[in-house]
């Protein structure tokens, strides 16, 4: 793992750990915040050896998990809250944790035992026309990721424009929905730093994932490359110095990211566009012409991606869903 360290911003601190066979996110990052009490943003997967990883880290700033008063989630994938549990029980004392409320469903046990699978997850594979050895290897990363955290059922729901405050730091939350329902960045404005989860990354674009579970939205019309599009535009002209991501290094220039987000789906969508001209379209079968270098196991999120991107050409009257299906189908308008 080769990132350039993280600027100093006062008291704030960056905790990194690697993520072996995750070497598209480089690591993931967690932030301590605070003379102490601190406020702990996010806490990684949990591999063998994570904890006394970001202990030892920890130790070095002169803090230990006990000195931790509360941990805010910025969103609740595992990677983001896998440690949440060792760390709660190393504290000897009460950690508080927040998570939006659209998120927090997916820290309880019960999501988390079903190997965050569900009938809905089956529905979604066939409509997309996903093969069966496909979607057996979709169920065993699903059952892999599960066993990288620890399940967190008591988690408290933070809202937009809440505000965390202690020694040298006030944050206040933004909720930036998109890569999930629930995203949250966390803006503290001493140091002007803008912690961003997964909704910016400097090295790839973050993934606005189709919402499998739709019985849990609130809003049945969520789209997720919508929303997400819409949560840039929320953050984009916040005073940043630094924002500080989830996963890799820093960022310096907020407007210019952004900016390198917008055509990156725009081309992508254009290029959708043009293949349904060839006629009507399973999503499984537009994986090879988008993705062609795509790895074992992960065509559900390639199928995810081309999702969201017809459903802006739906909005913009360019495509229409041609067939329900399963497996359904998608065609130029
Ligand atoms: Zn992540």
């Amino acid at each position: 793992m080769n990132i350039k360290p993280f600027p100093e911003t006062g008291c704030i601190h960056a905790l990194t750990l690697p993520l072996p066979g995750m070497q598209d996110l480089i690591c993931s990052n967690m932030y301590v915040l605070g003379t102490g009490p601190v406020t702990l943003i996010d806490s990684a997967p949990k591999f063998q050896g994570s904890l006394s990883t970001v202990q030892r880290q920890l130790a070095d700033i002169g803090f230990s998990w006990a000195d931790v008063e509360r941990i805010v989630i910025t969103h609740g994938h595992i990677d983001h809250f896998g440690l949440v549990g060792q760390i709660r029980s190393q504290a000897g004392h009460e950690i508080p944790c927040y998570i939006h409320e659209e998120d927090r469903w997916r820290l309880g046990s019960d999501h988390l035992k079903s190997g965050m699978w569900s009938e809905e997850s089956d529905l979604f594979a066939a409509m997309a026309g996903m093969p069966a050895k496909e979607v057996e290897l979709m169920k065993r990363r699903s059952h892999f990721f599960k066993n990288l955290c620890d399940p967190v059922d008591d988690a408290l729901i933070m809202r937009d424009k809440d505000t965390f405050t202690g020694e040298g730091y006030e944050l206040t939350v933004i909720h930036t929905p998109g890569h999930s329902p629930g995203c949250c960045c966390l803006y503290e404005s001493v140091q002007q730093v803008l912690f961003s989860g997964d909704h910016l990354i400097k090295h790839i674009t973050p993934n606005p994932f189709h919402e499998i579970y739709r019985s849990r939205l609130r809003d049945k019309s969520y789209q997720s490359l919508r929303v997400y599009l819409e949560s840039l535009d929320r953050i984009e002209g916040i005073a940043a110095r630094y924002v500080f991501p989830g996963h890799g290094e820093h960022i310096e220039d907020l407007g210019g990211l952004i900016s390198g987000y917008r055509e990156h789906h725009r081309e992508r969508t254009e290029t959708l566009g043009a293949l349904l001209k060839n006629g009507p379209q399973q999503l499984y079968g537009l994986v090879g012409e988008i993705f062609p270098h795509i790895g074992a196991g992960e065509a559900s999120l390639a199928v995810s991606e081309i999702l969201v991107h017809l459903e802006i050409l739906m909005n913009e009257g360019r495509a229409v869903l041609s067939d329900d299906g399963p497996p359904a189908l998608y065609a130029a308008s």
